[in-house]
């Protein structure tokens, strides 16, 4: 290896490490999966909790804006504080979710999608490509305000314009005690929503599927409907057309129905419930959480690529008692060749498109000659398994890695 040249990079990436069990991956990954093979170029924000801490979570907007002026970001998992975090960190405050500031400034949408390889099986049975779940996050029942009614009387929905001028709606008159709840979305946020998911079907060139509840929300989940509609017919028909995709709207338990019995490869889009409570099923039948990457993607294309787990705290604690821990680094692998892929294309350097390809063809040969951390070990259909540690694991896949290149 050492005569071949290192692949050259002229963007950097921006790189945001994070915490506990993930960064000791990250460390290992970059180690002997990247710097051997690649004159890596990043930009490094330290999102790890101590340094969040040390500057009062100025890091995370830093590296946020990096990712606004560069384009593409790569991840690792963070821990978001709770009380146990700020007194085991000793935290000045409990700073927000990470994703949730970068989120915000990239007014981005998150996109997770399975990896498929032969050995994990999905538990339904006709799926054979992955399905990517877009979920927006922003409204709905996740900022709704509600009220316990205690007894009998007549409750409202009232909008007051700036001028005073009211709209009123009759919700329900109680005859007794009950409940209420309204919630809200704008304009802006449907539509950033709708923009990011067609600009990543183009980008993936999937299809892209889109459905909610508008025969019986003539008004709230009908806007959804056509706003998307509005989206596409001025910004994206022609260039789907051009990539031979299409754009799919239906009623919401139609679309449950079609993913069942589809073979996968096609992105859905979600309202924001719907796509918290999807998501989970989907990741659940395509067999593991480790096996999901994470996508967030801004309507004017700028990308942040990371693994939809988490820290994987209970094996950092066991790695700080001195022990090997068999945790598995696939996503976060995908989430490097995911961004250095995306830098690849837009900075034309097809040797970077290339890598990330072998890369990810290593980890995949790797588990299908049946090594593989525990967690895949033990739901593994394969005959011959042998379950390694994350340091053996990585080595093996670099052992692969170094025999395509
Ligand atoms: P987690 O890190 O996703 O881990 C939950 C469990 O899932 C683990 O204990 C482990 O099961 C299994 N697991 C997850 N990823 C794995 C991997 N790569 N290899 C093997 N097993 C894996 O969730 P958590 O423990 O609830 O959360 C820990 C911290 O992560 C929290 O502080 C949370 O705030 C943060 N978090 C961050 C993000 C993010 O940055 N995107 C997302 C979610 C959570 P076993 O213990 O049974 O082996
Ligand atoms: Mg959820």
């Amino acid at each position: 290896m050492s005569k071949m040249e290192k692949i050259k990079m002229t963007t950097p990436l921006v790189e945001m490490d994070g915490d506990e069990m993930t960064r000791i991956l990250w460390k290992m990954i970059k180690e002997e999966l990247l710097l051997p093979f690649i004159d890596l170029k990043t930009e490094y924000y330290d999102l790890g909790l101590e340094y969040r801490n040390e500057t009062e979570d100025q890091v995370t907007i830093d590296s946020a804006n990096a990712t606004k002026k560069y384009g593409v970001a790569v991840k690792c998992a963070t821990i978001t504080p709770n009380a146990a975090r700020v007194e085991e960190y000793h935290l000045k405050e409990m700073w927000k979710s990470p994703n949730g500031t970068i989120r915000a400034i990239l007014d981005g949408t998150v996109f997770r999608a399975p990896i498929i390889v032969k050995g994990i099986e999905p538990y339904v049975r006709n799926w054979k490509k992955p399905i990517t779940i877009a979920r927006h996050a922003y409204g709905d029942v996740y900022k709704a305000a509600e009220i316990k009614i205690p007894e009998a009387g007549k409750c409202e929905l009232v909008y007051t314009k700036e001028n005073g001028e009211e709209i009123r709606e009759l919700v329900h008159t109680f005859d007794g005690a009950g409940i209420v709840q309204g919630m809200h979305n704008t304009e802006k946020s449907i539509r950033s929503f709708a923009k990011s998911c067609f600009s990543f079907a183009l980008d993936q060139k999937q299809d892209l599927w889109f459905g909610s509840k508008d025969t019986i929300s003539k008004k709230y989940d009908h806007t959804f409907k056509d706003i998307f509609q509005e989206v596409f017919d001025t910004e994206y028909k022609e260039k789907f057309e051009a990539a031979g995709i299409s754009y799919m709207y239906t009623l919401i338990d139609d679309i449950v129905a079609r993913v069942v019995r589809s073979e996968g490869g096609y992105i859905w889009a979600c309202k924001n419930y719907d796509g918290d409570v999807m998501s989970d099923m989907l990741a659940t039948a395509f067999g593991s959480l480790s096996m999901m990457t994470s996508v967030l993607v801004s309507p004017d294309g700028i990308y942040e690529y990371e693994a939809a787990h988490g820290t994987v705290q209970r094996h950092y604690y066991q790695h700080l008692k001195g022990m090997e821990t068999s945790t598995n680094p696939i996503a976060t692998i995908f989430a490097w060749t995911g961004a250095l892929r995306k830098r690849g294309e837009l900075d034309q350097i097809p040797e970077l498109c290339r890598f990330a390809d072998q890369l990810e063809q290593a980890c995949l040969t790797t588990i299908e000659s049946g090594k593989m951390t525990k967690d895949l070990a033990i739901i593994s259909t394969l005959e011959q398994v042998t379950a390694l540690n994350s340091r053996e694991f990585i080595a093996e896949i670099r052992r692969n890695l170094e025999q395509m290149l």
